[in-house]
């Protein structure tokens, strides 16, 4: 059983009323009709341009957002708005380690939080040993060098260890980490996606992981989601997907990226202009009025799901299914 099953998930939020007698509401669809599965232990990446749902999508999961249609199931339990212990076992990591510590409370209160929130360890010594063992679990080891600082006496990496340590003190199963690395120095990302790395194996940790870098994708992921304008176009194995995309959109993202794999298969194509509004979607295959190789029949039908024999699916019309 996965440990998370999403099933047609929709999350829309209004757009700008239209008519000048009639006022009609008009709806952003940011997720449109998404379904998949997380297993345990499993990291999952969902990758694309800034603006086409990821974001939502984590949010819609920790619960941030409210579903308009569809169902998430954790654990085989369907998730509701009011489960704190289903809630619970369920965390986000945010990409900015400045923006989401308090400047006035040291690592301990910070990290200690969360179990005041949820009411766990009201003892305050085995609070105290609970906050240590995330902090070490986290990579500040030994946690007496940060325990009594603040966030402004902390390096970059530090405090994105402190977030995940907030995180790692409430015992989750699943992670969401939003752009976990995209604020870091290139010099400490590495070191933060090891980190998650190692969780997935010392915690059997999964790990929804939303990110526009495909290298970080490539480094971490087991399985790898290519989202555009609200949907999936492309799903399936880390390597399978961005060493052989399928959907022009992911080739032209793996043209983009520098990924430093010598097996993975060059392509020419180039990814032109910007993606359109989600309230005004187009017709037929949303990336037409971007794809290089768009025919007459992708302005006006849906393209249907294409399977390659190892799990890799993709929505184009022009993908062939491998025997
Ligand atoms: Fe391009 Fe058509 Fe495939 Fe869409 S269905 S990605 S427009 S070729």
């Amino acid at each position: 059983m996965p440990l998370l099953s999403v099933r047609d998930l929709h999350v829309r939020f209004p757009g700008r009323s239209t008519g000048l007698f009639h006022r009609k509401q008009t709806w952003l669809s940011a997720v449109d009709g998404l379904s998949f599965d997380i297993g345990r232990g499993e990291i999952f990446a969902v990758v694309g341009e800034s603006g086409c749902g990821k974001t939502t999508l984590a949010n819609t999961l920790a619960g941030l957002e409210t579903p308009a249609n569809g169902s998430l199931t954790f654990d085989g339990t369907p998730i509701t708005a009011h489960d704190k212990s289903l809630r619970r076992r369920i965390q986000m990591i945010f990409q900015d380690p400045y923006e989401s510590l308090p400047p006035s409370m040291t690592v301990a209160q910070i990290v200690a939080e969360p179990l005041v929130i949820h009411k766990l360890y009201p003892d305050s010594i085995a609070r105290a040993a609970c906050v240590k063992r995330a902090l070490v679990d986290a990579g500040l080891n030994p946690p007496e060098t940060v325990l009594n600082r603040r966030p402004h006496e902390l390096s970059g990496g530090q405090r994105q260890r402190v977030v995940i340590a907030s995180a790692l003190v409430l015992e989750p199963e699943l992670i969401l980490a939003d752009e976990p690395v995209s604020m870091l120095d290139v010099s400490i990302r590495a070191g933060i996606l090891n980190l998650f790395d190692h969780l997935r194996t010392s915690r059997n940790l999964s790990i929804l992981l939303i990110t526009h870098d495909l290298s970080t994708a490539a480094h971490l992921a087991d399985r790898v989601a290519v989202m555009y304008l609200g949907r999936f176009v492309e799903l399936g194995p880390a390597q399978s997907v961005l060493q052989h995309p399928m959907h022009p959109y992911t080739q032209a993202l793996c043209a983009a990226a520098p990924i430093p794999d010598p097996r993975r298969q060059p392509s020419r194509t180039v990814l032109q202009g910007e993606m359109p509004d989600a309230a005004h979607l187009p017709p037929g295959c949303r990336f037409h009025p971007r794809c290089p190789v768009a025919e007459a029949r992708c302005a006006t039908g849906d393209p249907a799901w294409v399977s390659r024999s190892n799990q890799h699916t993709t929505a184009c019309f022009l993908a062939s299914p491998t025997p």
